[in-house]
């Protein structure tokens, strides 16, 4: 399967593998075209050359808008180089099961990707797309988990980076970019108004900007997280997915990967439900959901839950067509659920996740409660961050004990305020 070209999502025109976006005609945007008329059609062949490639996203290369066919064997002198994101770990999840009153659920731990995003995939794709174009210059407007996976690619690679970021982000995510050498730009504003500068910025600089001009083959980077599930599952579909959604990107395209991999063959089962998960502080999706509309009304963010608060989400209205076709939903939760959906994650399971994570086990708690979700379901969560990047979050949450060291203390503080407890 060899990418052919790109093509407008809405009206079908096509246009060369370039670092465009937008169609000229409608203003729709752009897509990558496959063509996999060369692509095995012997199907265990096929997952066997999957399963001998390597531990990382660059396995689904032949799937990917890659500029330099298929992987070289010695990984030298190919686009393929850099940080080695994807094969993250699929994890059975059944005390959250339990207490949720579920039958089959696994985590998707996208925090055990380099820079503890899942942003790592789509930036991987950009990057050697980019640099197969010629770009020096790597850069994003970034909720803040984009930011620090450009800067540290663009250190990997040996490339310059410029990264634009709303002022008033985490320190935690501020820290873990400006560490790699970047040119770290705060913006006042917040992330639509970084958005709209780096849009301008895009014309007037010979940058690759990941999320602005290389969005159509950023984007496919996402899709591999559905070919992974499906790997670890043994070569089958999930019955429903648990995502989170900020411009819908992700949710998606993870659509795409499993209904890619379904008409190939590659995946026995069908399109799993996909549930979109959004923070009620930014939840144009989960709103024009809620309101039965097509489209999405632009918002003014206010949650915990920054690296999903995009108040004029580019892909929303195919998240929206996506969530209606599978049968599933758009659903938003209140930073106090975010907080609990943190703490539900880390207590059943050992996942500390960032906020986004949390937005998603607190969706996936609530379609549980609304009975939504049947026992005999096989359901993903899909983690997309680390705990570590938005500490605070849990301050506060939990009890702690301190004591002078003596054997008096630990008996009289802790264990007898224990009593009862346990
Ligand atoms: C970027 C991001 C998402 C999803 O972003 P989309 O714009 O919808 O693709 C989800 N979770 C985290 C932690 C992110 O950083
Ligand atoms: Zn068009």
């Amino acid at each position: 399967m060899s990418a052919t070209n790109l093509k407008c999502r809405e009206c079908g025109s096509v246009y060369e593998l370039d670092p465009i976006y937008v169609c000229e005609r409608c203003f729709g945007p752009l897509e990558v075209g496959y063509d996999n008329s060369a692509l095995s059609r012997d199907i265990p062949e096929l997952r066997r050359r999957i399963q001998g490639g390597p531990q990382n996203l660059w396995r689904y290369s032949d799937f990917l808008p890659l500029p330099d066919g298929p992987p070289a064997p010695s990984g030298r002198n190919s686009s393929r180089v850099g940080l080695a994101a994807g094969c993250t770990p699929l994890i059975r999840a059944d005390r959250l099961a339990e207490r949720l009153g579920l039958g089959e659920v696994w985590v998707k731990n996208d925090a055990a990707n380099p820079t503890h995003s899942f942003k790592d995939r789509v930036v991987s794709v950009a990057a050697a797309r980019a640099r197969a174009f010629g770009f020096e210059v790597l850069a994003c407007a970034s909720t803040g988990n984009l930011a620090n996976s450009v800067a540290a690619n663009a250190a990997a690679l040996g490339m310059v980076s410029y990264v634009f970021i709303p002022a008033d982000l985490e320190a935690q995510k501020i820290l873990a970019t400006g560490v790699y050498g970047t040119n770290l730009v705060k913006v006042r504003g917040n992330y639509d108004d970084v958005n709209r500068l780096c849009m301008e910025l895009s014309g007037e600089r010979n940058w690759a900007f990941v999320n602005v001009n290389l969005r159509p083959y950023y984007a496919e980077g996402s899709k591999t997280i559905a070919y992974e599930i499906g790997e670890q599952l043994g070569w089958r579909t999930p019955d429903r997915i648990v995502s989170p959604v900020a411009s819908g990107s992700l949710f998606t395209k993870i659509g795409k990967g499993f209904a890619d991999w379904l008409d190939l063959g590659l995946l026995e089962g069908e399109l799993p439900t996909m549930n979109g998960a959004q923070a009620a502080g930014c939840s144009p999706v989960a709103t024009a959901w809620a309101e039965g509309r097509d489209f999405c009304q632009p918002v003014k963010p206010n949650t915990i839950a920054k690296s999903l608060a995009i108040g004029n989400p580019a892909d929303g209205p195919y998240a929206l067509e996506l969530a209606k076709s599978s049968d599933g939903s758009i659903d938003s939760v209140t930073d106090d659920e975010i907080r609990a959906g943190i703490r539900l994650l880390a207590e059943t399971t050992g996942v500390f996740t960032e906020t986004a994570g949390g937005v998603t086990v607190a969706t996936l708690a609530k379609l549980a409660e609304r009975g939504e979700i049947g026992r005999d379901e096989s359901v993903v969560a899909v983690i997309t961050g680390d705990g570590l990047k938005t500490l605070d979050a849990v301050r506060g949450s939990f009890e702690s004990f301190e004591i002078e060291p003596t054997f008096g203390e630990f008996t009289s503080k802790v264990e007898a305020s224990l009593v009862g407890v346990q």
